[in-house]
Protein backbone atom coordinates (compact mmCIF):
# COMPACT_ATOMS: atom_id res chain seq x y z
CA UNK A 1 0.00 0.00 0.00
CA UNK A 2 1.22 2.93 -1.25
CA UNK A 3 2.34 6.02 2.32
CA UNK A 4 2.76 2.39 4.46
CA UNK A 5 6.78 2.52 4.70
CA UNK A 6 7.46 0.48 1.68
CA UNK A 7 10.51 2.77 1.04
CA UNK A 8 12.00 2.24 4.42
CA UNK A 9 10.90 -1.33 4.62
CA UNK A 10 12.72 -1.92 1.25
CA UNK A 11 15.90 0.06 2.95
CA UNK A 12 16.16 -1.78 5.56
CA UNK A 13 16.50 -5.00 4.24
CA UNK A 14 18.95 -3.53 2.27
CA UNK A 15 20.83 -2.76 5.13
CA UNK A 16 20.49 -5.71 7.36
CA UNK A 17 21.95 -7.86 3.98
CA UNK A 18 24.67 -5.39 3.59
CA UNK A 19 25.93 -5.66 7.03
CA UNK A 20 26.18 -9.43 6.33
CA UNK A 21 28.89 -8.34 4.04
CA UNK A 22 26.67 -8.66 0.87
CA UNK A 23 26.05 -6.31 -1.78
CA UNK A 24 22.88 -4.83 -2.16
CA UNK A 25 21.47 -2.39 -4.66
CA UNK A 26 17.79 -0.91 -5.02
CA UNK A 27 15.44 -0.35 -7.37
CA UNK A 28 12.51 1.96 -7.31
CA UNK A 29 9.08 1.35 -9.90
CA UNK A 30 6.95 4.05 -9.65
CA UNK A 31 3.82 2.99 -11.78
CA UNK A 32 3.12 6.47 -13.27
CA UNK A 33 3.05 7.57 -17.13
CA UNK A 34 5.51 10.73 -15.94
CA UNK A 35 8.90 9.36 -17.35
CA UNK A 36 10.81 11.32 -13.83
CA UNK A 37 9.25 12.79 -10.98
CA UNK A 38 10.41 16.35 -11.84
CA UNK A 39 7.41 17.67 -13.75
CA UNK A 40 5.54 16.78 -10.70
CA UNK A 41 3.80 19.32 -8.15
CA UNK A 42 5.56 18.57 -4.64
CA UNK A 43 1.82 18.52 -2.93
CA UNK A 44 1.66 15.49 -5.89
CA UNK A 45 5.00 13.81 -5.25
CA UNK A 46 6.70 14.49 -2.14
CA UNK A 47 10.58 15.59 -2.95
CA UNK A 48 12.02 15.16 -6.03
CA UNK A 49 15.41 13.22 -5.22
CA UNK A 50 18.05 13.90 -7.63
CA UNK A 51 21.22 11.17 -7.76
CA UNK A 52 24.45 11.64 -8.81
CA UNK A 53 23.79 11.10 -12.28
CA UNK A 54 21.16 13.38 -12.61
CA UNK A 55 17.91 11.35 -12.40
CA UNK A 56 14.56 13.50 -10.79
CA UNK A 57 12.76 10.46 -9.38
CA UNK A 58 11.41 9.40 -6.30
CA UNK A 59 12.07 9.88 -2.47
CA UNK A 60 12.88 6.58 -2.10
CA UNK A 61 16.23 6.77 -4.35
CA UNK A 62 17.18 8.51 -0.79
CA UNK A 63 16.17 5.97 1.57
CA UNK A 64 17.95 3.51 -0.31
CA UNK A 65 21.48 5.95 -0.16
CA UNK A 66 21.17 6.97 3.66
CA UNK A 67 20.70 3.19 4.80
CA UNK A 68 23.05 1.91 2.17
CA UNK A 69 25.46 4.61 2.61
CA UNK A 70 26.07 3.98 -1.15
CA UNK A 71 25.02 5.81 -4.00
CA UNK A 72 22.06 4.88 -6.20
CA UNK A 73 22.37 5.39 -10.10
CA UNK A 74 19.61 6.65 -13.18
CA UNK A 75 19.31 2.81 -13.84
CA UNK A 76 17.34 2.03 -10.84
CA UNK A 77 14.38 4.11 -11.14
CA UNK A 78 11.90 3.28 -13.25
CA UNK A 79 8.26 4.15 -14.70
CA UNK A 80 5.84 3.00 -17.31
CA UNK A 81 6.71 6.09 -19.03
CA UNK A 82 10.68 5.13 -18.73
CA UNK A 83 9.70 1.46 -19.76
CA UNK A 84 7.35 1.89 -22.62
CA UNK A 85 9.35 5.14 -24.24
CA UNK A 86 12.13 2.27 -24.24
CA UNK A 87 9.96 0.28 -25.89
CA UNK A 88 8.90 2.30 -28.47
CA UNK A 89 12.14 3.61 -29.50
CA UNK A 90 13.23 -0.20 -30.18
CA UNK A 91 10.06 -0.45 -32.39
CA UNK A 92 10.95 2.42 -34.51
CA UNK A 93 14.41 1.11 -34.78
CA UNK A 94 13.16 -2.56 -35.61
CA UNK A 95 14.92 -3.83 -33.01
CA UNK A 96 11.92 -6.53 -32.40
CA UNK A 97 12.50 -8.14 -36.43
CA UNK A 98 9.89 -6.94 -37.88
CA UNK A 99 7.15 -8.88 -34.98
CA UNK A 100 4.30 -7.34 -33.82
CA UNK A 101 4.86 -6.13 -30.50
CA UNK A 102 2.37 -6.67 -27.94
CA UNK A 103 2.01 -5.27 -23.88
CA UNK A 104 2.58 -8.80 -22.40
CA UNK A 105 5.10 -10.20 -23.22
CA UNK A 106 7.24 -7.44 -23.94
CA UNK A 107 6.30 -4.88 -21.59
CA UNK A 108 7.20 -7.19 -18.76
CA UNK A 109 10.46 -8.40 -20.81
CA UNK A 110 11.82 -4.64 -21.00
CA UNK A 111 11.05 -4.67 -17.14
CA UNK A 112 12.47 -7.38 -16.63
CA UNK A 113 16.10 -6.22 -18.89
CA UNK A 114 16.11 -2.57 -17.42
CA UNK A 115 16.02 -4.76 -13.61
CA UNK A 116 19.01 -6.83 -14.72
CA UNK A 117 21.00 -4.82 -16.19
CA UNK A 118 20.85 -2.15 -12.66
CA UNK A 119 22.30 -5.24 -11.06
CA UNK A 120 24.75 -5.80 -13.52
CA UNK A 121 26.23 -2.45 -13.29
CA UNK A 122 25.53 -2.01 -9.45
CA UNK A 123 27.68 -5.96 -9.52
CA UNK A 124 24.76 -6.64 -6.49
CA UNK A 125 24.47 -9.86 -4.90
CA UNK A 126 20.96 -8.91 -4.06
CA UNK A 127 19.01 -6.91 -6.09
CA UNK A 128 15.55 -5.44 -3.87
CA UNK A 129 12.73 -3.52 -6.39
CA UNK A 130 10.01 -1.78 -4.58
CA UNK A 131 7.02 -1.96 -6.57
CA UNK A 132 5.24 1.40 -6.30
CA UNK A 133 1.02 2.19 -5.56
CA UNK A 134 -0.61 -0.95 -4.24
CA UNK A 135 -1.62 -4.64 -4.91
CA UNK A 136 -4.27 -5.23 -7.24
CA UNK A 137 -4.16 -1.95 -8.77
CA UNK A 138 -4.44 -1.69 -12.72
CA UNK A 139 -0.91 0.67 -12.91
CA UNK A 140 1.43 -1.73 -11.85
CA UNK A 141 -0.13 -5.01 -12.70
CA UNK A 142 2.77 -5.73 -15.51
CA UNK A 143 5.17 -4.60 -12.88
CA UNK A 144 4.36 -7.78 -10.78
CA UNK A 145 3.70 -10.06 -14.06
CA UNK A 146 7.56 -8.84 -14.59
CA UNK A 147 7.98 -10.80 -11.15
CA UNK A 148 5.81 -13.47 -11.78
CA UNK A 149 8.14 -14.18 -14.92
CA UNK A 150 11.31 -13.61 -13.39
CA UNK A 151 10.59 -16.04 -10.87
CA UNK A 152 8.99 -18.81 -13.08
CA UNK A 153 12.47 -18.94 -15.35
CA UNK A 154 14.66 -18.23 -11.97
CA UNK A 155 12.37 -20.04 -8.60
CA UNK A 156 15.64 -19.88 -7.16
CA UNK A 157 16.72 -16.69 -7.44
CA UNK A 158 13.63 -14.37 -6.44
CA UNK A 159 11.64 -14.23 -3.87
CA UNK A 160 8.20 -12.32 -2.93
CA UNK A 161 7.96 -9.50 0.49
CA UNK A 162 4.39 -8.38 0.35
CA UNK A 163 4.19 -5.27 3.15
CA UNK A 164 0.56 -4.91 4.32
CA UNK A 165 -1.17 -2.23 6.91
CA UNK A 166 -2.95 -4.07 9.73
CA UNK A 167 -5.19 -1.40 10.94
CA UNK A 168 -6.24 -1.45 14.75
CA UNK A 169 -9.54 0.92 14.68
CA UNK A 170 -9.61 2.62 17.74
CA UNK A 171 -13.49 2.30 18.73
CA UNK A 172 -12.70 -1.89 17.75
CA UNK A 173 -8.94 -1.88 19.93
CA UNK A 174 -7.81 -4.81 17.78
CA UNK A 175 -5.39 -5.42 15.36
CA UNK A 176 -7.65 -6.75 12.04
CA UNK A 177 -6.30 -8.69 9.54
CA UNK A 178 -8.27 -8.77 6.89
CA UNK A 179 -6.97 -5.96 4.25
CA UNK A 180 -3.48 -8.05 4.37
CA UNK A 181 -5.91 -11.68 3.57
CA UNK A 182 -6.82 -9.57 0.92
CA UNK A 183 -3.95 -7.88 -0.26
CA UNK A 184 -2.53 -11.96 -0.37
CA UNK A 185 -5.14 -13.29 -2.24
CA UNK A 186 -4.99 -10.40 -4.58
CA UNK A 187 -1.36 -11.42 -5.29
CA UNK A 188 -2.06 -14.86 -5.48
CA UNK A 189 -4.32 -13.96 -8.18
CA UNK A 190 -1.33 -12.38 -10.28
CA UNK A 191 0.20 -15.64 -10.25
CA UNK A 192 2.65 -14.62 -6.77
CA UNK A 193 2.45 -16.47 -3.78
CA UNK A 194 4.53 -14.17 -0.89
CA UNK A 195 7.50 -15.43 0.36
CA UNK A 196 7.35 -13.12 3.66
CA UNK A 197 4.94 -10.53 5.41
CA UNK A 198 5.78 -7.58 6.21
CA UNK A 199 2.94 -6.20 9.01
CA UNK A 200 3.11 -2.46 9.05
CA UNK A 201 1.20 -1.42 12.18
CA UNK A 202 1.03 0.27 15.55
CA UNK A 203 2.39 -2.62 17.07
CA UNK A 204 3.59 -5.89 16.71
CA UNK A 205 1.53 -8.93 15.48
CA UNK A 206 0.97 -11.16 18.56
CA UNK A 207 0.99 -14.71 17.84
CA UNK A 208 -2.70 -15.61 17.70
CA UNK A 209 -2.73 -12.82 14.56
CA UNK A 210 0.05 -14.37 13.48
CA UNK A 211 -1.69 -17.65 13.61
CA UNK A 212 -4.61 -16.80 11.62
CA UNK A 213 -1.95 -15.13 8.80
CA UNK A 214 -0.56 -18.04 8.18
CA UNK A 215 -3.41 -19.92 7.68
CA UNK A 216 -4.94 -17.38 4.93
CA UNK A 217 -2.01 -16.12 3.41
CA UNK A 218 -0.72 -19.87 2.98
CA UNK A 219 2.47 -19.23 4.74
CA UNK A 220 4.87 -20.17 7.38
CA UNK A 221 4.12 -18.20 10.86
CA UNK A 222 8.13 -17.50 10.92
CA UNK A 223 7.52 -15.55 7.85
CA UNK A 224 5.60 -13.36 8.82
CA UNK A 225 7.43 -10.26 10.32
CA UNK A 226 6.13 -7.18 12.70
CA UNK A 227 6.99 -3.92 11.66
CA UNK A 228 5.48 -2.17 14.28
CA UNK A 229 5.82 1.79 14.58
CA UNK A 230 8.97 3.42 15.29
CA UNK A 231 10.07 7.05 17.10
CA UNK A 232 12.92 6.90 14.67
CA UNK A 233 13.43 5.27 11.06
CA UNK A 234 16.57 4.18 11.59
CA UNK A 235 15.67 1.49 14.24
CA UNK A 236 13.93 -0.41 11.68
CA UNK A 237 17.03 -2.30 10.47
CA UNK A 238 17.55 -3.42 13.89
CA UNK A 239 13.61 -4.26 14.66
CA UNK A 240 13.88 -6.40 11.51
CA UNK A 241 17.01 -8.64 12.89
CA UNK A 242 15.46 -8.78 16.41
CA UNK A 243 12.75 -10.61 14.20
CA UNK A 244 15.32 -12.56 12.56
CA UNK A 245 14.49 -11.36 9.02
CA UNK A 246 17.67 -11.54 7.49
CA UNK A 247 18.18 -15.23 8.15
CA UNK A 248 14.96 -15.57 7.03
CA UNK A 249 15.54 -14.39 3.75
CA UNK A 250 18.97 -15.93 3.26
CA UNK A 251 17.08 -19.44 4.16
CA UNK A 252 14.94 -19.12 1.36
CA UNK A 253 17.84 -18.31 -0.94
CA UNK A 254 19.45 -21.32 0.70
CA UNK A 255 22.25 -19.72 0.99
CA UNK A 256 24.44 -19.54 4.67
CA UNK A 257 23.74 -16.91 7.37
CA UNK A 258 27.38 -14.27 7.61
CA UNK A 259 28.20 -12.14 10.97
CA UNK A 260 26.25 -9.39 11.29
CA UNK A 261 27.83 -5.82 11.68
CA UNK A 262 25.62 -3.30 12.87
CA UNK A 263 27.42 -1.83 15.96
CA UNK A 264 27.74 1.62 14.09
CA UNK A 265 24.11 1.62 13.80
CA UNK A 266 23.42 0.34 16.94
CA UNK A 267 25.42 3.49 18.13
CA UNK A 268 23.52 5.59 15.96
CA UNK A 269 20.20 4.43 17.06
CA UNK A 270 21.48 4.77 20.76
CA UNK A 271 22.17 8.41 20.35
CA UNK A 272 18.91 8.83 18.92
CA UNK A 273 17.14 7.40 21.53
CA UNK A 274 19.72 8.97 24.22
CA UNK A 275 20.03 12.69 23.29
CA UNK A 276 22.24 15.14 25.26
CA UNK A 277 20.39 17.88 24.34
CA UNK A 278 17.83 19.59 21.95
CA UNK A 279 18.36 21.82 18.87
CA UNK A 280 15.42 24.53 17.72
CA UNK A 281 16.17 24.51 14.14
CA UNK A 282 13.64 26.60 11.67
CA UNK A 283 12.82 25.32 8.16
CA UNK A 284 11.75 28.40 6.10
CA UNK A 285 10.34 26.91 2.80
CA UNK A 286 7.07 27.04 1.24
CA UNK A 287 3.88 25.44 3.12
CA UNK A 288 2.28 23.41 1.38
CA UNK A 289 -0.80 22.51 2.64
CA UNK A 290 -3.42 19.64 1.35
CA UNK A 291 -6.90 20.58 2.62
CA UNK A 292 -6.34 20.16 6.77
CA UNK A 293 -2.68 18.62 6.24
CA UNK A 294 0.67 20.35 5.79
CA UNK A 295 2.87 17.76 3.92
CA UNK A 296 6.34 18.06 5.19
CA UNK A 297 7.25 15.24 2.79
CA UNK A 298 8.76 17.83 -0.23
CA UNK A 299 11.57 18.43 1.94
CA UNK A 300 12.55 15.13 3.94
CA UNK A 301 16.44 14.92 2.51
CA UNK A 302 16.86 18.74 4.18
CA UNK A 303 15.11 16.97 7.47
CA UNK A 304 17.01 14.06 7.19
CA UNK A 305 20.38 16.05 6.67
CA UNK A 306 19.24 18.15 10.00
CA UNK A 307 19.04 14.58 12.06
CA UNK A 308 21.96 13.28 10.70
CA UNK A 309 24.34 16.20 11.91
CA UNK A 310 22.49 16.79 15.04
CA UNK A 311 22.69 13.48 16.19
CA UNK A 312 26.15 13.47 15.37
CA UNK A 313 26.97 15.93 18.47
CA UNK A 314 24.28 13.41 20.49
CA UNK A 315 21.49 16.11 19.81
CA UNK A 316 17.81 15.77 18.47
CA UNK A 317 16.90 18.74 16.26
CA UNK A 318 13.51 20.18 16.96
CA UNK A 319 12.28 21.57 13.65
CA UNK A 320 9.78 24.30 12.71
CA UNK A 321 8.25 24.94 9.89
CA UNK A 322 8.08 28.89 9.05
CA UNK A 323 5.36 30.63 6.94
CA UNK A 324 7.30 33.15 5.48
CA UNK A 325 3.98 34.84 4.07
CA UNK A 326 3.25 35.85 7.14
CA UNK A 327 5.99 37.44 7.76
CA UNK A 328 5.19 39.63 4.44
CA UNK A 329 2.32 40.45 6.28
CA UNK A 330 3.21 41.31 9.62
CA UNK A 331 7.02 41.82 9.29
CA UNK A 332 6.85 42.31 13.38
CA UNK A 333 6.58 38.44 13.45
CA UNK A 334 10.37 37.84 12.17
CA UNK A 335 11.37 38.65 15.90
CA UNK A 336 10.45 34.75 16.37
CA UNK A 337 13.23 33.52 14.55
CA UNK A 338 15.42 34.34 17.72
CA UNK A 339 14.03 31.22 19.04
CA UNK A 340 16.19 29.36 16.69
CA UNK A 341 19.72 28.62 16.97
CA UNK A 342 19.63 28.17 13.13
CA UNK A 343 17.79 29.02 10.21
CA UNK A 344 17.45 27.04 6.56
CA UNK A 345 15.99 28.47 3.38
CA UNK A 346 15.65 25.45 1.51
CA UNK A 347 14.96 24.81 -2.73
CA UNK A 348 11.62 25.96 -3.90
CA UNK A 349 10.19 27.19 -7.31
CA UNK A 350 8.04 30.10 -7.96
CA UNK A 351 7.49 33.41 -6.23
CA UNK A 352 5.03 32.85 -3.39
CA UNK A 353 6.65 33.99 -0.45
CA UNK A 354 9.73 35.06 -1.31
CA UNK A 355 9.56 38.50 -0.15
CA UNK A 356 8.99 36.40 3.44
CA UNK A 357 12.23 34.50 2.96
CA UNK A 358 14.48 37.87 1.96
CA UNK A 359 13.30 39.14 4.56
CA UNK A 360 13.88 36.36 7.32
CA UNK A 361 17.64 35.88 5.43
CA UNK A 362 17.98 39.33 6.48
CA UNK A 363 17.16 39.21 10.08
CA UNK A 364 19.69 35.99 10.13
CA UNK A 365 22.42 38.02 8.47
CA UNK A 366 21.59 41.29 11.15
CA UNK A 367 21.16 39.37 13.81
CA UNK A 368 23.95 36.61 13.60
CA UNK A 369 21.27 33.49 13.29
CA UNK A 370 23.46 30.32 11.92
CA UNK A 371 21.79 30.26 8.24
CA UNK A 372 22.27 28.14 5.81
CA UNK A 373 21.00 28.70 2.22
CA UNK A 374 19.77 25.67 -0.49
CA UNK A 375 19.45 26.17 -4.16
CA UNK A 376 16.66 28.89 -4.13
CA UNK A 377 17.85 29.96 -0.16
CA UNK A 378 21.06 31.10 -1.97
CA UNK A 379 19.59 33.13 -4.57
CA UNK A 380 17.41 34.64 -2.37
CA UNK A 381 20.52 35.15 0.12
CA UNK A 382 22.20 36.79 -2.90
CA UNK A 383 18.83 39.20 -3.88
CA UNK A 384 18.88 39.74 0.11
CA UNK A 385 22.87 41.20 -0.13
CA UNK A 386 22.62 43.18 -3.46
CA UNK A 387 19.38 45.09 -2.20
CA UNK A 388 20.26 45.93 1.56
CA UNK A 389 24.21 46.05 1.22
CA UNK A 390 25.23 47.26 -2.45
CA UNK A 391 21.73 49.35 -2.68
CA UNK A 392 20.48 47.49 -5.75
CA UNK A 393 16.82 48.19 -4.54
CA UNK A 394 15.21 46.36 -6.79
CA UNK A 395 17.73 43.05 -7.33
CA UNK A 396 15.75 40.10 -7.93
CA UNK A 397 15.92 36.89 -9.78
CA UNK A 398 14.59 36.86 -13.55
CA UNK A 399 12.15 33.95 -11.98
CA UNK A 400 10.41 36.38 -10.16
CA UNK A 401 10.59 39.31 -11.81
CA UNK A 402 11.77 38.84 -15.79
CA UNK A 403 12.01 42.44 -16.11
CA UNK A 404 13.67 43.35 -13.08
CA UNK A 405 16.66 46.03 -13.69
CA UNK A 406 19.20 43.97 -12.03
CA UNK A 407 18.94 40.61 -12.65
CA UNK A 408 21.71 38.86 -9.48
CA UNK A 409 20.21 36.01 -10.23
CA UNK A 410 19.53 35.14 -14.15
CA UNK A 411 18.71 32.08 -15.91
CA UNK A 412 21.57 30.75 -19.02
CA UNK A 413 21.41 31.45 -22.58
CA UNK A 414 21.02 27.71 -23.51
CA UNK A 415 17.76 27.29 -20.59
CA UNK A 416 16.36 30.38 -22.13
CA UNK A 417 16.34 28.13 -25.59
CA UNK A 418 14.55 24.99 -23.45
CA UNK A 419 11.73 27.49 -22.59
CA UNK A 420 11.01 28.80 -25.24
CA UNK A 421 10.70 25.81 -27.11
CA UNK A 422 8.83 23.93 -24.12
CA UNK A 423 11.52 21.32 -23.23
CA UNK A 424 10.84 21.27 -19.46
CA UNK A 425 11.08 17.27 -18.56
CA UNK A 426 15.05 16.88 -16.98
CA UNK A 427 16.63 20.00 -18.32
CA UNK A 428 17.72 21.74 -15.64
CA UNK A 429 20.99 21.63 -14.24
CA UNK A 430 21.02 18.19 -12.82
CA UNK A 431 23.36 15.86 -11.05
CA UNK A 432 26.93 16.19 -9.42
CA UNK A 433 28.88 19.06 -11.09
CA UNK A 434 32.54 19.99 -9.21
CA UNK A 435 32.85 23.17 -6.88
CA UNK A 436 36.23 24.58 -6.32
CA UNK A 437 36.11 26.00 -3.18
CA UNK A 438 38.53 28.66 -2.20
CA UNK A 439 40.48 28.10 1.15
CA UNK A 440 40.18 30.68 3.89
CA UNK A 441 36.22 29.95 4.23
CA UNK A 442 33.84 28.53 6.31
CA UNK A 443 33.24 25.85 3.72
CA UNK A 444 36.81 25.29 2.90
CA UNK A 445 36.82 24.64 6.63
CA UNK A 446 33.92 22.26 6.83
CA UNK A 447 34.77 19.95 4.35
CA UNK A 448 38.18 19.55 5.95
CA UNK A 449 39.97 20.56 2.03
CA UNK A 450 43.68 20.58 2.41
CA UNK A 451 45.20 19.58 -1.22
CA UNK A 452 42.39 19.17 -3.22
CA UNK A 453 40.04 21.92 -2.97
CA UNK A 454 37.60 20.05 -5.44
CA UNK A 455 33.73 18.61 -4.21
CA UNK A 456 31.22 17.34 -6.23
CA UNK A 457 27.63 18.22 -5.18
CA UNK A 458 24.44 17.82 -6.99
CA UNK A 459 22.49 20.49 -8.67
CA UNK A 460 18.59 20.88 -9.62
CA UNK A 461 18.28 24.39 -10.87
CA UNK A 462 17.42 26.54 -13.99
CA UNK A 463 19.28 30.10 -12.52
CA UNK A 464 22.47 31.02 -11.38
CA UNK A 465 24.48 33.69 -9.94
CA UNK A 466 24.95 36.56 -13.10
CA UNK A 467 28.62 37.06 -12.93
CA UNK A 468 28.05 40.80 -13.95
CA UNK A 469 27.37 41.90 -10.14
CA UNK A 470 30.17 39.45 -8.87
CA UNK A 471 33.00 42.26 -8.78
CA UNK A 472 30.67 44.93 -7.40
CA UNK A 473 28.57 41.81 -4.34
CA UNK A 474 32.59 41.15 -3.76
CA UNK A 475 33.93 45.12 -3.29
CA UNK A 476 30.88 44.69 -0.57
CA UNK A 477 31.81 42.31 0.75
CA UNK A 478 30.34 38.90 -0.34
CA UNK A 479 33.22 36.12 -0.17
CA UNK A 480 32.75 33.98 -2.86
CA UNK A 481 33.69 30.72 -1.51
CA UNK A 482 33.12 28.04 -4.10
CA UNK A 483 33.29 28.24 -8.05
CA UNK A 484 32.34 25.80 -10.66
CA UNK A 485 35.55 25.87 -12.92
CA UNK A 486 34.39 24.72 -15.96
CA UNK A 487 31.75 26.96 -16.56
CA UNK A 488 32.87 29.37 -14.34
CA UNK A 489 29.51 29.74 -12.47
CA UNK A 490 29.30 30.83 -8.35
CA UNK A 491 28.44 28.18 -6.43
CA UNK A 492 29.16 28.89 -2.87
CA UNK A 493 28.56 32.54 -1.07
CA UNK A 494 29.37 32.99 2.68
CA UNK A 495 29.19 36.43 4.20
CA UNK A 496 32.09 37.12 7.35
CA UNK A 497 32.03 38.54 11.04
CA UNK A 498 28.81 36.15 11.53
CA UNK A 499 28.80 32.73 12.82
CA UNK A 500 27.87 31.00 10.07
CA UNK A 501 26.29 32.50 7.03
CA UNK A 502 26.81 30.35 3.84
CA UNK A 503 24.30 29.74 1.04
CA UNK A 504 25.26 27.27 -1.81
CA UNK A 505 23.46 26.96 -5.57
CA UNK A 506 23.25 22.98 -4.73
CA UNK A 507 21.80 20.69 -2.64
CA UNK A 508 24.27 19.14 -0.34
CA UNK A 509 20.77 17.44 1.48
CA UNK A 510 21.30 14.98 -1.42
CA UNK A 511 24.37 13.80 0.21
CA UNK A 512 24.15 13.67 3.67
CA UNK A 513 24.22 9.96 5.10
CA UNK A 514 23.48 9.24 8.95
CA UNK A 515 26.24 7.91 9.39
CA UNK A 516 28.08 10.18 8.26
CA UNK A 517 26.35 13.84 8.08
CA UNK A 518 27.04 16.40 5.46
CA UNK A 519 29.87 18.77 6.44
CA UNK A 520 28.20 22.13 5.50
CA UNK A 521 24.93 20.50 8.15
CA UNK A 522 27.61 19.72 10.48
CA UNK A 523 28.80 22.89 10.95
CA UNK A 524 25.47 24.82 10.77
CA UNK A 525 24.73 22.68 13.63
CA UNK A 526 27.88 23.26 15.45
CA UNK A 527 27.90 26.85 15.05
CA UNK A 528 23.80 27.01 16.49
CA UNK A 529 24.92 24.74 19.72
CA UNK A 530 27.57 26.97 19.89
CA UNK A 531 26.91 30.18 19.60
CA UNK A 532 22.92 29.71 21.85
CA UNK A 533 23.23 27.62 24.57
N1 LIG B 1 13.96 28.05 -8.70
C1 LIG B 1 15.38 28.09 -8.70
C2 LIG B 1 15.97 27.71 -10.04
O1 LIG B 1 15.33 27.11 -10.84
C3 LIG B 1 15.97 27.24 -7.59
C4 LIG B 1 15.66 25.80 -7.73
C5 LIG B 1 15.90 25.00 -6.46
O2 LIG B 1 15.92 25.55 -5.38
N2 LIG B 1 16.05 23.70 -6.59
O3 LIG B 1 17.11 28.02 -10.31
Amino acid sequence: MSGVGKGVATASIGKILQSRGFRVTALKIDPYINIDAGTMNPLEHGEVFVTYDGDECDQDIGNYERFLNQNIYKNNYLTTGRVYETVIHKERNLEYDGRCVEVVPDIPNEVISKIKKAAKKAKADFTLIEIGGTVGEYQNMLFLEAGRMMKLTNPKNVIFILVSYAPIPSKIGEMKTKPTQWAAKTLNSAGIQPDILLIRAAYAVDEPRKRKLSIFCNMNPDDIISAPDVESIYEIPLNFEKEKLSNRILKKFSMRPRKTNLKNWKKLVNDIKNPKRKIKIAIAGKYFRSGKFTLMDSYISVIEAIKHAAYSFKAVPKIDWIDTEEYEKNPKKLKELKNYKAVIVPGGFGSRGIEGKIKTIEFCRKNKIPFLGLCYGMQLATIEFARNICGLKNANSTEINPKTKNPVIDIMADQKEKMKNKKYGGTMRLGAYACEVMPETKSYQAYGLKKDPIIFERHRHRYEFNNKYRELLEKKGLKIAGVNPDLNLVEIIEIENHPFFVAVQFHPEFLSRPLHPHPLFKELIKSGLKNHS
